[in-house]
């Protein structure tokens, strides 16, 4: 029945996968506060218009991707496909200006309307990070180091290479754009149909397509750094040399543009080959403009998102669940006791697991099958003495322990 499949290009997460995705996340936060950044959530939806106005009409998310409809109030409603612009809305519609710098983490899913395929959902989730309120680059080369200490705590660091550019200030992107204009002009007949279109609103574009034909005429394209003015060329040099400071190798790639229309300045890519075509696992940039174009005050911005799923396929390390401690009532006085028991131990932080019936054989069947480091194994005959069996569900080693002194006999498992 379809209609009892997952809607295409979205996954539940069953408890192995959630522990793969807690570990980014989890690892993710406690890397990015020692940098100062707190943790945040906006809305999943937010009014189509906030990501009209900054992802600009002519991206690939609002012309394609993104899942919009309209409310039973009549409003235009869009599921957030980034975090950026709801966190723009939100410095703006809190009045936050007056707190600059604010560094604000984020973590949760996304949703795009794409075509779904290995490291290509439709729900997906992110984490990211931005620092507003800062126009010096050295706050580009803290946002590129945490993104860089993220990857190595993960342990994929030496698996992604670091690609990096600059899109320049206005001046420098209104010359080559002119640029790019005059010459893809000359190509139009062999773009395909999205970078004719792209031509139009925002050729920088083309520069990031993926068609094949398209490729090839970019690689003879101008290149930026031959239209950057004194200032954009400065900015650059003083990112580059922060992250030399810090020992972050990076590959200066003039092709790299971001996806989204109000980057300036540092664009940033981790790429990896490691996971076939969807390559960037975490990548961001400099977004000066953006908040004003929301109509708030002019405030700079710098940071990164990163797709937790990419990430996590690409580190592969899943940590264990938590061992639990099985309790096997034998005997239907037992059967009454363990509850009381199992809520004494779990009130004192154990993990609990009760076996709900069968004879011993299948209860140690299913302790083993939990994963459980022990077992307390209570009779009936026990109970009336006041004790229980203790079983090392390593060892095998078995030891009759008081019932008064179980959660002390059980501290080594905890
Ligand atoms: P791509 O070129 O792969 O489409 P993008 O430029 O659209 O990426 P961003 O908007 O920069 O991606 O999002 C940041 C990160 O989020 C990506 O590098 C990727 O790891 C992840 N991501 C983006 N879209 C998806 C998706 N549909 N499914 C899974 N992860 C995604
Ligand atoms: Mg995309």
């Amino acid at each position: 029945m379809a209609s009892l499949q997952p809607v295409r290009g979205t996954h539940d997460l069953l408890p192995e996968a959630m522990r793969g995705y807690r570990h980014v996340v989890d690892t993710a936060r406690r890397i990015v506060e020692r940098y100062g950044f707190d943790e945040v959530a906006t809305p999943i939806f937010e009014f189509s218009q906030v990501f009209k106005r900054t992802l600009g009409e002519a991206s690939d998310v609002v012309t394609k991707e993104m899942y919009s409809f309209t409310d039973k109030g009549d409003e235009e409603i869009t599921l957030r496909p980034e975090n950026t612009a709801g966190v723009a809305r939100a410095f703006i519609s809190e009045g936050l200006a007056q707190q600059v710098p604010v560094r604000y983490f984020y973590a949760g899913p996304m949703f795009r309307y794409e075509r779904p395929q290995k490291g290509r959902q439709r729900q997906f989730h992110q984490i990211g990070v931005e620092l507003i309120g800062l126009p010096q680059p050295q706050a580009d080369v803290e946002v590129i180091a945490a993104g860089v200490r993220l990857l190595e705590a993960l342990g994929v660091l030496s698996e992604t290479v670091l690609q990096l550019n600059t899109l320049g200030d206005t001046e420098s992107r209104t010359a080559y754009r002119e640029a790019l204009v005059t010459y893809f002009e000359k190509h139009r007949e062999a773009l395909s149909e999205d970078s004719r279109a792209r031509l139009e609103r925002n050729p920088l574009r083309i520069l990031d397509s993926k068609d094949e034909t398209d490729r090839g005429i970019v690689a003879d394209a101008p290149l930026f750094g031959d239209f950057l003015n004194e200032d954009s060329t400065a900015f650059f040099d003083t990112v580059k040399a922060g992250l030399d400071a810090l020992g972050i190798a990076y590959t200066v790639n003039p092709r790299l543009v971001r996806g989204l229309d109000y980057y300036c300045h540092t664009a940033f890519e981790f790429v990896t080959t490691a996971l076939g075509a969807q390559g960037t696992v975490l990548a961001g940039g400099r977004y000066d403009g953006l908040i004003k174009m929301m109509g708030g005050p002019d405030t700079p911005g710098v940071g990164w998102a990163a797709g937790v799923e990419r990430l996590s396929m690409l580190c592969g390390d899943v940590p264990d669940a938590r061992r639990p401690v099985a309790l096997i009532p034998l005997g239907p006085a037992a059967e009454q006791e363990v509850f009381k028991i199992a809520e004494q131990l779990r009130g004192t932080g154990f993990r609990i697991e009760l076996g709900y019936s069968g004879n011993l054989g299948r209860r140690m069947k299913r302790a083993n099958r939990v994963n459980a480091v022990a077992a307390v194994i209570v009779g009936d005959d026990e109970l009336a003495r006041g004790t229980a069996t203790v079983r090392n569900m390593e060892s095998g080693s078995q030891d009759e322990v008081a019932l008064a002194s179980l959660e002390e006999h059980l501290a080594v498992y905890r």
